[in-house]
């Protein structure tokens, strides 16, 4: 009975996703550290769903089940992780714009998805490093046939303070604080993150404190000529959001009420404009954050988003990780309307045309 159950939920799921757009949510649960006993989840299925269970009260038997495009269980590697991100990657060197965020808990793995393990930045590295690595290889790969110009901003939004200003020629954004470094080799990927780093891991209880406080957005534009002159231009936003959760507004006060107070806005504001777009809303709420202007070309109608729905498996977080699979579960059945190649199309349909692009068909989807 249980299992039909599981399976009645996953068909109604799935009819919902053959109705929507560019959106997809991948889950992914760490795996326990040493002194977690007890976890969280169920059951795992291959098809994306997800039967989570409170371990602390198993008398009532309240499971509760989700699905989502994808579940990468404890054991996931980041090769494995990335290799179900890849096609998306690689649709931005075909015009497409495309958001990917990390979305949980602090402790959840967000940085583990997207930078790797602190410390050892050669080793297990995360969909930054990957993506732009990949970027970088396709571009030479493409190198008789376009000419690609890659550039990376990195940015971090704390407390709302980041200034961004509209940019006028293309109706981008830009940020006059954040330098662009042009990124010419696998070398400059590894260098520009090892930067980055440095820039962002003062010291290691300072960078525990901000960077979970704090959403660290890379973004790469990308620039294309071909030898016909055809111009393609899109961009990539890689995001580690701030913690998700909740915190008791007794407990605390001053600097780390504000900084609550700012990231419950933003993430709101965020799960505000998807829903926004999902209901084809006139308006689209993208002004009352910095992090939701700054998405603003990538979360449209017509990019292509990924959230990364975090959880951590032990007992404690069990009302974190439900509210974190329920943020995502809402992300996950939202439209998002049909991806659109940039203002170039034709002349990039007709680049398309030139190139065996292979690998990367330009599908709606994911
Ligand atoms: P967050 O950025 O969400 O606060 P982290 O990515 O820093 O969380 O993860 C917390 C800890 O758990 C780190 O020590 C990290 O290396 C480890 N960790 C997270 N996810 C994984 C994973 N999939 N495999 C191995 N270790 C992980
Ligand atoms: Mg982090």
């Amino acid at each position: 009975g249980y299992q039909r159950v599981v399976k009645e939920n996953r068909d109604l799921y799935n009819m919902v996703q053959d109705l929507k757009g560019n959106i997809r949510v991948y889950c992914r649960i760490r795996p326990a550290f040493g002194t977690e006993t007890r976890s969280t989840v169920d059951h795992i299925g291959d098809d994306g769903s997800l039967v989570v269970v409170d371990p602390l009260k198993p008398s009532k038997e309240v499971r509760k089940i989700f699905n989502f495009n994808q579940v990468f269980g404890p054991t996931s590697t980041q090769d494995e992780v990335y290799k179900e991100t890849q096609p998306l990657i690689r649709s931005v060197m075909d015009g497409y714009n495309v958001c990917i965020f990390a979305y949980g808990q602090t402790g959840s793995g967000k940085t583990h998805t997207m930078c790797g393990p602190s410390g050892e930045s050669s080793k297990d590295m995360g969909i930054n490093y990957l993506a732009l690595n990949d970027l970088f290889q396709l571009s030479c790969t493409r190198k008789d046939i376009v000419d690609y110009d890659i550039q990376v901003q990195m940015v971090e939004i704390y407390n709302e303070q980041l200034e961004i200003r509209s940019c006028t020629s293309n109706g981008g954004l830009s940020l006059p604080d954040a330098k662009m470094y042009v990124v010419k080799s696998s070398a400059d990927v590894l260098s520009l993150m090892k930067l980055g780093e440095l820039n962002r891991f003062v010291s290691s209880t300072a960078m525990n404190i901000q960077s979970s406080r704090s959403h660290s957005v890379l973004t790469v534009h990308v620039n294309g000529k071909d030898t016909s002159g055809s111009i393609l231009r899109s961009c990539l936003h890689l995001v580690d959001l701030a913690g998700s959760e909740r915190v008791d507004k007794s407990e605390v006060t001053g600097d780390r009420l504000k900084e609550a107070q700012h990231i419950n806005k933003s993430l709101s504001c965020l799960g505000d404009v998807i829903t926004a777009l999902a209901q084809k809303n006139s308006h689209i709420p993208y002004r009352n954050s910095k992090l939701t202007q700054l998405l603003q070309d990538s979360l449209g109608g017509h990019a292509k988003t990924l959230m990364f729905a975090h959880v951590s498996p032990e007992a404690d977080s069990y009302g974190e990780t439900i509210s974190t699979l329920k943020f995502a579960q809402r992300v996950s059945t939202v439209e998002l309307g049909v991806a659109r190649l940039n203002k170039e199309s034709t002349e990039v349909k007709e680049l398309k045309g030139t190139v065996d692009l292979g690998m990367c068909s330009a599908r709606q989807v994911v």
